[in-house]
């Protein structure tokens, strides 16, 4: 049998995680990515059961990845002004769920999957700017003039994607409503911060602070979103700030924030944009995975988990049919639809979070803190076993 080709645009977790499930499955790609080295500074990311239990039972990369995380051990939200606990879930989520829920630098992240991957198969310097799929192959473009054919191209290149601009024929993405401030602590520079092995949510009147533990130094990734009037009124998604911008909505914060947020500087203002459901993800042998299907807020931190759950399915589905389009319409069946609802939850979530003081914001802090809300609320997101399981066998709402 013919050795299919598949090219990968983006060597970010999405198309990491793509080519370590292809492998798995006796399959190699070739990865295209435009950075000149596989580096991002300054972000991290939550990692629920679904990715963690990938990466321990099937790839083996425990070791290396547990000397870099930090495995989250509760839930808090809290009032951001005065920080009460207003819900508090702490679980053992390894015994429940077979798998940790981690925070680790995505940086960090990024070494192991690539060291796992290996260089060999991921080609820097590759900024794809148009895929001509006319002919008896896909013939991928680059920036520098070179090109690349190929039998299926994932289009894993991100919230920015060229590829689905590509199909779509234009730029979809929709603002949220709401920006932040992001930044690392070192956990030594944030002594009045409680519960620092947990993930904590603090929440105010149009605006809340999310942070998490993300390394064996218990440093925290701090992301401080504040409600804007729309539309953004800046060039692009990310705007110079300072600190005075910064702290100016959080200065009469609770102290353990201030001094959290407080203790390094912030350059950059990201505007939080996300990118409508599509009816397809595929168009010709060219197929959409990660954010490039899917671009979400980061409010439930399921962007890095999605994408990696839709390579876990997509190599299945590559795997089992010889037919690549019944390859790509039973991944595309398997994934709208959850992908979708997170989405969603993640978009709305902000709604819960920043409710204004009164009578809503009393009934949520009720429903936050009833017996059983994690089971109700979240465990659909949590617990879900990609390759294993119908999305439809796993209920549950959101906050709301
Ligand atoms: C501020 C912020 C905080 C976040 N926090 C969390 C969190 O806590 N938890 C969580 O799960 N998720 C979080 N996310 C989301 C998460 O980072 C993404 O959902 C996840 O990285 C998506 O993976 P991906 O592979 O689709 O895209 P990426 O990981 O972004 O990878 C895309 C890759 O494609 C490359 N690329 C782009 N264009 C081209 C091109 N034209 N040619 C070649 N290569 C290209 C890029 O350089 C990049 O390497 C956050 C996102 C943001 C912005």
């Amino acid at each position: 049998m013919k050795k299919l080709r598949i090219a990968v645009v983006g060597a970010g977790i999405g198309g990491l995680s793509l080519a370590l499930a292809l492998r798995e499955k006796g399959m190699e790609v070739d990865l295209y990515e435009q950075a000149s080295e596989l580096r991002e500074v300054g972000a991290a990311v939550a990692l629920s059961a679904a990715s963690t239990r990938f990466y321990i039972d099937r790839l083996g990369l425990e070791p290396q990845l547990a000397e870099r995380w930090y495995e989250i051990q509760a839930l808090i939200h809290r009032d951001g002004r005065d920080g009460r606990i207003v819900s508090e879930h702490r679980w053992d989520y390894r015994a429940r769920y077979g798998a940790p829920y981690v925070g680790i630098h995505r940086a960090d992240f990024q070494v192991v999957l690539s060291g796992a991957v290996g260089m060999a198969p991921i080609h820097l310097k590759k900024k794809l700017t148009s895929i001509d799929d006319s002919g008896s192959e896909a013939v991928l473009h680059f920036a520098d003039g070179s090109t690349a054919a190929a039998d299926l191209v994932i289009g894993a290149d991100g919230a920015r994607s060229t590829v689905r601009r590509l199909l779509l024929g234009y730029d979809d993405a929709l603002y949220s409503g709401a920006s932040a401030f992001r930044g690392i602590v070192p956990s030594d520079q944030m002594p009045s911060m409680p519960d620092k092995d947990a993930i904590q949510f603090w929440m105010g009147p149009g605006q809340h602070c999310l942070h998490y533990p993300i390394n064996a130094e218990g440093a925290h990734n701090f992301f401080l979103v504040e409600r804007n009037p729309t539309p953004w009124p800046h060039q692009g998604w990310i705007a110079p700030t300072d600190d005075e911008e910064k702290l100016a909505r959080f200065h009469d914060w609770h102290p353990a924030i201030v001094e959290m947020v407080s203790a390094v500087s912030c350059t950059e203002r990201w505007a939080l944009f996300y990118r409508p459901p599509l009816s397809h993800w595929s168009k010709g042998r060219v197929t959409l995975l990660g954010d490039a299907a899917h671009a979400m807020v980061p409010h439930h931190g399921q962007g890095a988990n999605t994408s990696i759950e839709d390579a876990i399915v997509l190599a299945d589905q590559l795997a089992t049919y010889d037919d690549l389009g019944e390859a790509q319409a039973e991944y595309e069946r398997l994934r709208r639809g959850r992908t979708r609802k997170i989405q969603h939850a993640s978009v709305t979530h902000a709604d819960v979070l920043h409710l204004p003081d009164g009578e809503r914001a009393d009934e949520r802090n009720a429903r936050l803190a009833a017996p059983g809300a994690f089971d109700r609320h979240l465990d659909w997101i949590h617990g879900f076993r990609p390759g294993e399981q119908e999305p439809s066998e796993v209920q549950g709402g959101t906050w709301l």
